[in-house]
């Protein structure tokens, strides 16, 4: 049974029930975690108030030293980060480590781009006597609101930036994906001072809802469903706070007319059936050119049907399962509603046999699909790679932008013109030529539309945490000539 960490102590807090923490491949319960309440969320915000006022004026080099021990405890505490991430959330483990690997590296990042935080001076109207400034502070107490798919990056990308401006934090992980983070903060935070990092544990209501409202947590970074979000922009929306939003997505993949047909079936593979599926930027709409589209699917079923599923924790596994029973009844509903409207199954489209513990699905392939049914219109979130044949770019480019979604966008193409077209064209926070779902520390990631106004990673992923202020200082007391009596 774990606790909420808050002011670097364990604790039950006021929480009289727990949550269990369910292995997604065998569904065995790995462990359990309060039930938090709106007292133990507004417990954490009162330590996290009182440690902002210290943290704030550490210099910036004392916070970089700590943000990079974070990093190599990481590194020392790998391999049981690596296994726990595995058995709670499901992917296979090469894909845990790149998981790892990126949150290590997210804190060497920020450590040092937050040594570089700058204010400026501007011009006055009076030289002499007058002194104009533009700080750069933090905002105080964040609330970082976490997802189940990437637990430990989704944490980092927030948590470290926000450190690093001066911030202090509570981590609200999702109710799914608790434990790494809780192992994370007890073997790699323990030596920021108390209330530095907090986690509470619990169910979205009451806890996340109890910091979104509290009045001393002025920013709140959440990374969820657009559901989720809209909910927390009403209630967040009277108190005027600061709101980082990572939604959904419904990216598209566009298969250009000149690629080759075999890569571009790896990559698609790759950039649609990664954690199976449950990736905010997954590939879940492709469009084909026609000219090479017969050879294409060809490859594509033949890519897909060498994939193994089975538990991420097994060697031998490509895909592991998915995250629960919702989840998987979700892609299932959208499977149908798309067979029932015309769509051929290619390869796919039903629960394993040999897997009968666990939330497995195979991976799917449908071709003759098109925008009125779900799985071309809804986030899918799981293993499904829906084809639509295109013969115009311009129509691609069009359908691309026909989602309200806008997070990111995927082109194969070697033909320059066609790459230039989709760049400016297309209304996504993240183009990918080529190389589907490689981030970039320095690369900021978020979305448009309806996917988002957040931006992380980067300069912009920093400045996200500071607030802008001016201050004019004038070193004479004298009257002004243009104060009362005019
Ligand atoms: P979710 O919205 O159900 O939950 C996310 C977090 O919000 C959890 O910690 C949950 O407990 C909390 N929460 C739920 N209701 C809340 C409320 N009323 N107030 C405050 N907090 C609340 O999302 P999920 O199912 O965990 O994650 C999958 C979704 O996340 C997908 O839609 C995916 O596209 C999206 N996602 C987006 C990005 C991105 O960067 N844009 C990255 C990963 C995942």
């Amino acid at each position: 049974m774990r606790a909420h960490w808050i002011n670097n102590e364990w604790t039950q807090g006021e929480a009289t029930g727990t949550i269990p923490v369910e292995n997604p491949a065998t569904q065995e319960i790995l462990d359990e975690v309060p039930d938090g309440t709106e007292a133990d969320a507004h417990r954490a915000v009162e330590a996290a108030k009182a440690a902002f006022r210290e943290w704030r004026k550490l210099s910036a080099v004392e916070r970089a030293h700590m943000l990079h021990e974070v990093s190599r405890r990481a590194r020392e505490h790998w391999d049981e980060l690596v296994e726990l991430l595995t058995l709670e959330q499901g992917k296979p483990v090469p894909e845990n480590e790149e998981e790892m690997e990126w949150t290590a590296d997210t804190f060497d990042y920020y450590a040092e781009l937050g040594r570089h935080i700058r204010g400026r001076v501007v011009p006055s109207g009076e030289p002499e006597t007058q002194l104009n400034m533009v700080l750069k502070e933090p905002y105080g107490v964040v609330a970082a609101i976490i997802p189940w798919n990437y637990p430990m990056l989704l944490m980092a990308w927030k948590v470290a930036a926000a450190l690093a401006a001066g911030n202090t934090v509570v981590i609200k992980p999702s109710e799914l994906t608790p434990l790494t983070t809780l192992l994370f903060v007890e073997k790699c935070m323990s030596h920021l001072p108390p209330g530095v990092v907090n986690v509470v544990t619990g169910y979205g209501q009451p806890v996340g809802e109890a910091l979104v409202k509290h009045p001393d947590v002025p920013v709140i970074a959440f990374t969820g469903s657009l559901a989720t979000g809209q909910r927390i922009s009403t209630l967040a929306a009277p108190m005027i706070k600061r709101l980082h939003l990572e939604l959904g997505g419904k990216d598209a993949f566009v298969v250009g007319p000149d690629i080759d047909v075999e890569s571009t079936a790896k990559a698609l593979a790759y950039s649609a059936l990664l954690n199976a599926g449950q990736v905010c930027t997954s590939s879940e709409r492709v469009y084909v050119a026609g000219n090479v589209a017969g050879q294409f699917v060809e490859a594509l079923v033949e890519e897909v049907s060498r994939l193994r599923l089975g538990p991420g924790i097994e060697p031998t596994t490509d895909i592991g399962p998915m995250i629960g029973d919702a989840y998987r009844s979700k892609v299932e509903r959208h499977v149908e509603d798309a067979r029932q409207k015309g769509a051929r199954i290619l390869i796919g489209g039903k629960r394993p046999a040999h897997l009968e513990r666990g939330y497995f699905y195979e991976p799917t392939v449908l071709l003759d699909v098109n925008h009125d049914m779900l799985i071309m219109s809804e986030e899918t979130f799981g293993p499904a790679i829906p084809l639509m044949v295109y013969d115009d770019f311009d129509q691609a480019i069009e359908w691309v932008n026909s989602s309200p979604y806008g997070l990111g966008a995927v082109l194969r193409t070697n033909d320059m013109r066609l790459a230039k077209k989709f760049y400016e064209e297309v209304r996504a926070g993240t183009i990918w030529i080529n190389d589907p779902l490689t981030d970039n520390y320095a690369g900021p990631f978020g979305g448009m539309k309806l996917s988002g106004n957040a931006r992380e990673l980067g300069a912009e992923g920093l400045e996200s945490f500071l607030e802008t202020k001016h201050v004019h200082w004038d070193f004479s007391a004298d009257p002004k000539d243009w104060w009362y009596p005019y």
